[in-house]
């Protein structure tokens, strides 16, 4: 038997296999994809992702993987709403090399590599899983790092998501010759309803892309393509790719007894900003760490109780930013939000320390931010219900 058995090598995966390699334990990870394998995904890396690659896998960010931009341009459609020069960094990858270098960490902390393999059967009782070659795998704990389409959380909770709560992203990756001298971040806040465009530049191409609340918008494809035409792409010329983005609806509860869901599978994505890799390494260390101390302790049935209540600080800022969305994106709202964005340098800087990870809700202070918006777009009068 197995100490851990763990679904799924994407960041989250990657990340508790470490933490529970690193406390001695035998871990199997699973992936139905032979690695290195591309995700869709702009591949924003913040500085929140910077510090948990270096906290949880002891590492930094290998040269060349990823392009380092520092500014940004906040836009609605044509308009420049704000051009900062001097942003907090963001860097920019892709998601094929990114996981095959966490993939790599992992395999090389002592994970069995149980990559290229599908999963033909889950007992989350147990907890055991049967590959579809016929082997039988059964561990002490099993943590779900399976991605927005979970089989352990459908395995646990009938479903991995609410269609009309959860956001949809699509995207498609322009090519270009060289890397960009002074790699420009662009925003659009009029792309999407509940939701934002985003031009990222990578080192070979540029990826743009339009992400927001699903229920609020079922034309997305008609959005990626006039966003497209915006930057003077043709959809019809490029491959448009579109994925589930499980913000703000995190599965209750993210797992049970010996069973661990982390990162997209718990559905932890930031709804205001749409962060998911840092969350999914957070919580993937989080699930590794539970894991050790209910094994050592004798009880891996009560992996879970752990994991609940080292995750309430994550599941915290997953609240707040919900709330804060709310006031971002509201339709009566966001014409007024966006005019103070662009008059104000204060409420521009505090929105992209968020989108560029670098400030917690919490650490922020996230309720005197929300006034200050609130008096902004309000000009000091009630909030318009709604
Ligand atoms: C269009 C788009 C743009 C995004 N842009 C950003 C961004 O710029 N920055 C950011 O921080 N976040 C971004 N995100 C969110 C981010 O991609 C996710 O939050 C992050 O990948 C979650 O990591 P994870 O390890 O939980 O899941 P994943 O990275 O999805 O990994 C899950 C793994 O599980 C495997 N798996 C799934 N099912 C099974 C199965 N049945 N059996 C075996 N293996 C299985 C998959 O093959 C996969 O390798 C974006 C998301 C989308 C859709």
């Amino acid at each position: 038997m197995l100490d851990v058995i763990i679904i799924g090598a994407g960041p989250a995966g990657a990340a508790a296999a470490v933490t529970a390699c690193r406390k001695g334990l035998t871990v199997a990870l699973i992936d139905k994809a032979r690695f290195p394998r591309d995700k869709l995904c702009g591949g924003g890396i913040t500085g929140r992702s910077r510090a948990y690659i270096h906290e949880i896998f002891g590492a930094t960010l290998p040269p060349g993987m990823a392009l380092e931009s520092r500014r940004v341009r906040i836009m609605a459609g044509t308009v420049v709403l704000g051009d900062l020069a001097d942003a907090p960094p963001l860097h920019l990858t892709m998601r094929v090399d990114f996981d095959g270098w966490l993939h790599g960490l992992a395999i090389a902390a002592g994970a069995q590599d149980f990559t290229g393999q599908r999963i033909a059967r889950i007992d989350p009782a147990l907890p055991a899983v049967t590959l579809e070659d016929g082997r039988h795998l059964t561990a002490r704990v099993l943590i779900g790092a399976d991605g927005v389409n979970s089989i352990t959380a459908k395995a646990l909770h009938g479903r991995a998501y609410d269609p009309d709560r959860i956001g949809f992203a699509m995207e498609a990756e322009v090519p270009h010759d060289a890397p960009p001298a002074d790699p420009v971040v662009e925003i659009d806040m009029a792309a999407v309803a509940w939701g934002y465009g985003w031009s990222f530049p990578k080192r070979g191409s540029v990826t743009l892309g339009v992400g927001g609340v699903h229920g609020r918008n079922p034309k997305m494809q008609a959005r990626l393509a006039d966003y497209l035409a915006l930057h003077g792409q043709a959809a019809d010329d490029l491959r448009c790719k579109g994925a589930f983005l499980p913000f703000g609806d995190a599965r209750q509860p993210p797992g049970r007894g010996p069973v661990l869901l982390a990162g997209d599978a718990a559905g932890l994505v930031d709804p205001l900003t749409g962060e998911g890799i840092a969350w999914a390494m957070k919580s993937g260390q989080l699930a590794g760490r539970a894991a050790a101390a209910a094994i050592a302790a004798g009880h891996p049935g009560q992996a879970f109780a752990r994991y609940d209540a080292a995750l309430a600080p994550v599941a915290a800022e997953m609240r707040h930013a919900r709330r804060l969305r709310a006031l971002v994106y509201h339709p009566l709202l966001r014409g007024r939000f966006l005019r103070s964005l662009a008059r104000q340098p204060g409420v521009q800087r505090r929105f992209l320390a968020l989108l560029a990870g670098e400030r917690d809700y919490a650490d922020m202070r996230w309720s005197s931010f929300a006034r200050q918006i609130l008096r902004v777009i309000t000009g000091g009068r009630a909030l318009p219900r709604g």
